[in-house]
């Protein structure tokens, strides 16, 4: 009699434990908690300065600061800047990938691209050459000209057309081409350019020189706010379902295929750091927007100008990590966020 009741004690005890073990939901008053707390720890951070390499990013207003989490059923928490419409930059790239993923399957992206890190800088011709797969990933400047290379199209325009209604189905809304970024951006790219005529030189690219870097460039400067952003996260943290129209956008089986890139490259020559305090599958841009993915959970995106030396938002990288650490989300278990 009593070996049972200590039988029973201890296996309840043994229950408790493991029960407590399990994180506890995230509610909707904790998702807004985070946000609120995440902004106003960072908006008054001065880090950082604007890219100006191209010269208009330099001009972007550089206190604007805003946080958003869009949850995989399609919640909505914000602060700060919602509405300023920013170049998207190489936050664009994953879900061209995306879309080479969605026509030729994610082997092509290996194969045709690459998906190792380069531990270099994301407009690297060093890394073209000293890699013999060339253009390395889709997420530096290399292997998104490629990735733009290989959608399957019939003329410049086409190509455009299917790498922008991409993007506008993972942001559930019309968007057009911030002009004046492109123009910018386009009579400066003459590193960009190596790179599209290197690649094409080794083989690695798909199209012609020109044709790639004027829709990579497009693409680049199309603009959007930080809910698009989130939008975008959100519908790979829903498995490839925008979680506002219901629409696949990827097939669920390269969803993982396109985090690992993102956990492997996305903070450019950083990602090692970023993983090692954030532990999350991410993608940064020079227009000062990031994009942070927990899978089949949430989406988190910043959007903040100024950037540190490896070319990240500083509040944005400050406050993704703040609200990775305080959710305890981190891939592989609870990150210190330090
Ligand atoms: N359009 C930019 C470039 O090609 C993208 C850079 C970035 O956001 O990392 O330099």
């Amino acid at each position: 009699m009593i070996v049972k009741a200590i039988q029973g004690y201890l296996s309840a005890a043994l229950l408790t434990a493991s029960v407590a073990t399990v994180a506890a939901p995230i509610s909707p008053a904790d998702y807004q908690r985070v946000v609120d707390e995440a902004y106003a720890q960072f908006k008054d951070e001065k880090g950082g300065a604007n890219a100006d390499y191209i010269p208009i990013l330099a001009t972007v207003p550089s206190e604007m600061f805003g946080v958003v989490i869009i949850t995989r059923d399609g919640e909505v928490y914000s602060a700060g800047e919602l509405d300023y419409e920013f170049s998207i930059q190489s936050v664009s790239k994953p879900f061209t990938a995306s879309l080479i993923m969605q026509q030729q399957g994610p082997r092509a992206v290996r194969e045709k691209i690459g998906v190792e890190p380069t531990g270099m800088a994301f407009n690297s011709k060093m890394a073209l050459e000293i890699y013999e797969g060339r253009s390395v990933n889709p997420l530096v400047n290399a292997g998104a000209i490629a990735a733009v290379s290989l959608v399957e199209a019939s003329s410049e325009k086409d190509r455009w057309q299917q790498v922008l209604s991409n993007i506008e189905d993972y942001t559930a809304r019309d968007l057009t081409v911030l002009e004046e970024v492109y123009d910018s951006e386009y009579e400066t790219a003459w590193g960009n350019r190596a790179i599209a005529n290197l690649l094409f030189n080794y083989g690695r690219l798909y199209s012609e020189p020109e044709e790639a870097l004027r829709v990579y460039t497009r693409q680049c400067s199309i603009g959007i706010n930080t809910l698009d952003l989130a939008m975008m996260g959100a519908t790979l943290a829903n498995e490839g379902v925008n979680p506002k129209t219901g629409k696949r956008v990827l097939d669920r089986e390269h969803v993982p295929e396109l985090l690992a890139i993102m956990a492997t490259a996305g903070f450019y020559d950083e990602s090692g750091e970023w993983m090692y305090s954030a532990g999350l599958p991410a993608k940064t841009g020079v227009g000062g927007g990031i994009v942070a993915v927990v899978p089949g959970k949430f989406a988190i995106a910043t959007f903040s100008p100024p950037l540190n030396p490896a070319g990240n938002s500083v509040r944005g990288l400050k406050a993704i990590g703040y609200i990775s650490s305080t959710l305890g989300v981190g891939l592989y278990g609870p990150n210190a966020g330090e």
